[in-house]
């Protein structure tokens, strides 16, 4: 209907520790934009571990149906991992990511910084193949036990995570891509990665579309290799499921504090914010948690959702908050409270 077009619906979804105090930050900022983007409103969901102790289910059905059905979009805090494994418990994130299908996990990775070694990339990362499609076996053989993992990549998978990184790569200054892949080794599978995402520009309705891009390949060691010598020469950079974990991690590692750097996971319909970091339960509770990975999260879902100039805002005012230096969490060195960071921001916007 018009009216659900109008109206854009934020499920949040808090769920464990210091997500209950980063994703108001999120909230707030959101609002902070005014007219500016189309009228919102905020519909509160349960899911996580707590949520798991209190009523024995991690995601609750209301939870999914309340997405799939009324939301447009979605935050969601962190997720506690149990260190041993719970039964019954299984990590709410990863089944809401197959259930709306958000095959893309994208990660941009900035420093404040204006050297010439400034990082400002963004990490695309397939999100529903590779070694997690969980394919194990043993088996004894001559040697002992016998382990194998299967590895998927599918050329379905492959285009649709090319096309939304060529996508990516073409609203950003540079427009460069970065294809990462091991085809020397693994010519098969990582061959028809790379095969399929160099053949988006060709594929029938591209027409011409991203001519502007330009692309590049990697062998993912020597990419893991120059990210720490000379991240700048990175702008977009795409990869299969497992070498996107690893090197989305260790561009996060760049630019110092988890509590700085934010993702969404995406698909052709829906999007969720989420900061990178977790629960963090050594500072839950405290006021004390950086909300500025969940507020960039809340700028990132809002532009794939089109509303560049909402996401610019918000941007911005985080930038301009950390460059100042005056209001900073104690894991920035700073002495304030989350609640004064957000607000910080939130006058800026
Ligand atoms: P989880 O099991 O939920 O992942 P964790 O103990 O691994 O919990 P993380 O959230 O991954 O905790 O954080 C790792 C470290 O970084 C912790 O010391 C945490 O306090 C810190 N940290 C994470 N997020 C933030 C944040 N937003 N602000 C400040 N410090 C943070
Ligand atoms: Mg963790």
């Amino acid at each position: 209907s018009t009216r659900a077009k109008e109206t854009l619906k934020i499920g949040m979804i808090p769920a464990d520790g210091i997500g209950h105090e980063v994703l108001p930050g999120a909230k707030a900022a959101i609002q902070a934009l005014g007219s500016s983007i189309p009228k919102t409103e905020f519909v509160d969901l349960l899911a996580g571990f707590e949520c798991f102790t209190r009523t024995g289910n991690a995601l609750p059905v209301e939870t999914v149906e309340a997405l799939q059905n009324d939301c447009s979009c979605a935050m969601f805090g962190a997720v506690s991992s149990p260190s041993r494994k719970v039964a019954g418990y299984s990590s709410p994130i990863v089944a809401l990511r197959k259930k709306l299908d958000l095959y893309a996990n994208v990660r941009p990775v900035t420093s404040v910084a204006s050297s010439r070694s400034a990082v400002d990339l963004v990490v695309v990362r397939e999100n529903t193949e590779c070694l997690y499609v969980k394919d194990e076996t043993q088996t004894v053989g001559t040697n002992g036990k016998e382990a194998r993992a299967t590895r998927l990549i599918t050329e379905r998978a492959s285009r649709r995570i090319g096309e939304m990184a060529f996508e990516i790569a073409l609203n950003r200054p540079r427009k460069h891509l970065t294809i990462i892949h091991k085809s020397n080794v693994l010519s098969i599978t990582d061959g028809l990665f790379r095969e399929t995402i160099r053949g988006v520009p060709t594929l029938p309705g591209a027409d011409g579309k991203y001519d502007g891009v330009t692309v590049a390949e990697q062998l993912v060691d020597s990419a893991v290799y120059r990210l720490f010598r000379e991240p700048h020469i990175y702008d977009v950079m795409v990869a299969p499921n497992l070498y996107g974990d690893i090197i989305s991690d260790a561009a996060a590692a760049l630019v110092g504090s988890l509590g700085l750097v934010p993702s969404v996971n995406a698909g052709d319909t829906f999007v969720m914010g989420e900061p990178v970091h977790g629960s963090a339960p050594d500072i839950a509770g405290q006021n004390i948690a950086n909300p500025l990975a969940a507020i960039r999260s809340a700028a990132l879902m809002l532009r794939h959702l089109g509303h560049a100039d909402g996401a610019d805002r918000i941007e911005r005012a985080v930038d301009e908050v950390i460059r100042e230096g005056k209001c900073l969490t104690p894991d920035l060195g700073g002495k304030s409270k989350t609640t004064e960071v957000v607000e910080e921001v939130v006058k800026r916007i």
